[in-house]
């Protein structure tokens, strides 16, 4: 198959640069698309065989802009063509007709915890070598003969293009023929390792087999075979690993992505990420609050200091949710202190009022 692709790959430059196209040539969907994809980043849809005069027609046709519908024919609507051969893997999410998801066991972060995922960061923390199992869910069931395929790629923009591979070190020590994969599925006598024969990328695909009885998900179980840090390997580039489904004719139904950090301690690596995630947050939000918090109260103050609009309701237009909240606090706890005042007016009531004023002349300094 590879070869084929080559070939016609070959030939459509051949024949393009000269610009005729010879009579015996085919152009199949999967080279075009790749072709398509990769002049113009742009999707391919359903599989189709086009022949001379029809190619030479939509190739006109495309000077002025891809027409998606020229090509469905017979296609699995809202199936995209598999990408997998264009240089670089496309890894935003897309759930497809039969909402592919995916879903991790909760493992929590225990020191002995060997494969751990973080919701709030979609990655996943695994040791090397060790099992992770991925739950696949769908709406309802793909056609016969599908396929799930584990691609790993890498995160950073600068390393896209770079296959991922294993490093020297742990290949060396492997005998497999697959030994230079980063990803491997077990538990399936049925697992097939491919190399792509134009961007060398490594995948690995598993048959896609329907929940066993009573059961709502398939598990397919995941090994990374290298460390993140592994020199001459990922050398601590993070990386994703994109799970697709996939039509027996290699057409994605759904993709999901997720990043992977393969290390010693995945519990504790995760608990540290998770920190910082939290705090790059709550670091973001507390300069805002300060902010904002001075100009206020001394206005509300007056305002209800004035002795004969005190029961009059006024409407304030406050910009930003979190001033929003902050006023309408600010607010309550004076609506508050009117209805106390109301029920004991013996109660020293300014006394709670002027904390909420030195409240604000701190912050100000600050
Ligand atoms: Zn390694």
């Amino acid at each position: 198959m590879c070869v084929c692709k080559k070939r016609h790959l070959r030939s459509w430059t051949q024949t393009r640069s000269h610009d005729h196209i010879a009579a015996s040539e085919v152009v199949h969907q999967d080279t075009f698309a790749e072709l398509w994809g990769s002049l113009t980043g742009g999707p391919s849809r359903s599989p189709i065989v086009v022949g001379e005069e029809t190619w030479t027609a939509e190739f006109n046709a495309l000077a002025e802009g891809f027409d998606e519908k020229l090509f469905e024919i017979g296609g699995t609507p809202g199936a995209s063509f598999c990408s997998s051969a264009s240089s670089v893997l496309e890894t935003c999410d897309h759930p497809g007709n039969h909402d592919f998801t995916l879903r991790f066991q909760k493992s929590g972060t225990a020191k002995s915890v060997t494969s751990t995922y973080s919701e709030s960061l979609n990655k996943l923390y695994c040791q090397l070598a060790k099992t992770s199992p991925v739950e696949v869910l769908v709406s309802k069931e793909p056609p016969l003969g599908s396929v799930l395929r584990a691609t790993a790629v890498y995160k950073k923009t600068e390393h896209v293009a770079e296959v991922v591979r294993r490093c020297p070190h742990h290949q060396n020590e492997d005998v497999v023929a697959h030994r230079s994969h980063l990803i491997r599925i077990e538990g399936s006598q049925l697992v097939r390792y491919y190399e792509d024969a134009r961007t060398n990328r490594h995948s690995v695909t598993v048959p896609y087999e329907p929940p066993q009885l009573g059961a709502e998900r398939t598990t397919i179980l995941l090994s990374f075979m290298c460390n993140s840090s592994c020199m001459g390997g990922m050398n601590r580039r993070p990386i994703r690993t994109i799970l697709t489904l996939e039509t027996p004719e290699g057409v994605v139904l759904g993709r999901r992505s997720f990043e992977v950090r393969v290390c010693a301690c995945p519990g504790r690596d995760r608990k540290t990420e998770e920190g910082n995630q939290d705090k790059a947050q709550t670091d973001v939000k507390q300069p805002k609050k300060r902010k904002s918090v001075p100009v206020v109260p001394p206005l509300k103050r007056t305002k209800s200091a004035s002795s004969d609009e005190d029961d009059k309701v006024f409407t304030l237009q406050v910009k930003g949710r979190e001033r929003f909240q902050m006023l309408k606090k600010i607010n309550d706890g004076l609506e508050l202190l009117d209805k106390e005042k109301k029920n004991k007016p013996k109660d020293p009531v300014p006394s709670s009022g002027k904390r909420l004023l030195v409240k604000g002349e701190k912050s100000e300094t600050e």
